[in-house]
């Protein structure tokens, strides 16, 4: 078994970046906004302004009062968006309850979408022409390149179907012609789910349940990327079994320490390639 870490794979792709940044006509601008505070968010923010700074991006942080209407943070996008020296926009989460993500960020320009989740930018994954994808899938796909594995008619089965991870993350695995099963609560309901598990040459799991998917249903020599995040105890754990799943598996991803650590690099690597576009 080897263990499928991500940082040493962000270290590299942060190399990548410097260097792309160096050959920009001026510094990229990433303009990151905050409607009100959070402890656990301001922690964020400041981890990835300080990413940003390492990698010679300009981080503009800006906070909007906490009773902010929807309109209002609509209308400082719309700012943003018109600014021509801002090539990338984040809004962090979690948002005050009077305002709905889904409905503010399709007010990101395209172009500026550097969590790759605007319909365009979502839709062009499905043509192959994506240039931004977001973060979590993109970071999936790195974890795999790094193993050399090649897609080409492997069962893949990703647990989970949500629209920031299982539900991009198997367009991504189709457009390599991997053979992609998804399942979701459905499929654990009708009591499929071991089945699927069992059959996967690759396994990939996003769902944020500890446990959910039993070492012993590993199959032998497969490649397992657990996204997910749990809280049990004091310690942070994944959704498979670790120590029973890695005595089976050819490769596991750590958790912490597997597609985390590659999250926010792969956002910097989309400004960047946002800031190229635009340029
Ligand atoms: P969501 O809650 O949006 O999606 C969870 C998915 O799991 C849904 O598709 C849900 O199906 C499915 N599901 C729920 N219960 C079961 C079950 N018993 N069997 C099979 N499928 C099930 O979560 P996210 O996609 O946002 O995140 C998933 C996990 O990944 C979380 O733990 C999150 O913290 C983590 N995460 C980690 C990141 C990282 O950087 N490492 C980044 C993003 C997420 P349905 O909707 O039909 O109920």
């Amino acid at each position: 078994m080897r263990l499928l870490e991500g940082k040493p794979i962000a270290e590299k792709i942060k190399e990548e970046i410097r260097q792309a940044v160096s050959k920009l006509s001026r510094k990229p601008v990433l303009a990151s906004v905050m409607v009100g505070d959070n402890p656990g968010a301001d922690a964020y923010v400041k981890s990835q302004a300080r990413i940003a700074e390492n990698l010679g991006i300009e981080y503009r942080f800006q906070r909007l009062a906490a009773d902010s209407t929807e309109n209002q943070l609509i209308d400082f996008i719309k700012e943003l968006n018109s600014d021509s020296s801002v090539n990338g926009i984040i809004i962090q989460m979690p948002l005050p309850q009077q305002i709905d993500y889904k409905r503010i960020s399709q007010f990101i320009a395209p172009e500026k979408d550097i969590e790759g989740m605007h319909p365009v930018n979502i839709g062009k994954i499905l043509f192959g022409k994506a240039n931004i994808l977001p973060c979590t899938p993109a970071a999936v796909m790195e974890l795999l390149k790094e193993t050399g594995v090649d897609l080409y008619g492997k069962e893949v089965v990703v647990v989970g179907h949500s629209e920031i991870v299982g539900k991009p993350l198997s367009l991504l695995l189709l457009d390599k012609f991997a053979t992609v099963t998804v399942c979701h609560i459905g499929t654990s309901k009708a009591g499929k789910l071991e089945g699927h598990v069992k059959n996967a040459e690759i396994l990939i799991v996003a769902v944020g349940k500890a446990g959910l998917i039993k070492g012993e249903w590993i199959k032998e020599g497969a490649i397992v990327i657990d996204v997910g995040i749990n809280r049990v105890g004091d310690k942070i754990v994944g959704d498979v079994e670790f120590d029973e799943a890695s005595k089976r598996a050819s490769w596991i991803t750590p958790v912490p320490g597997g597609v985390g650590p590659l999250t926010v690099t792969i956002l910097m690597r989309n400004l960047v390639e946002a800031a190229k576009l635009q340029q």
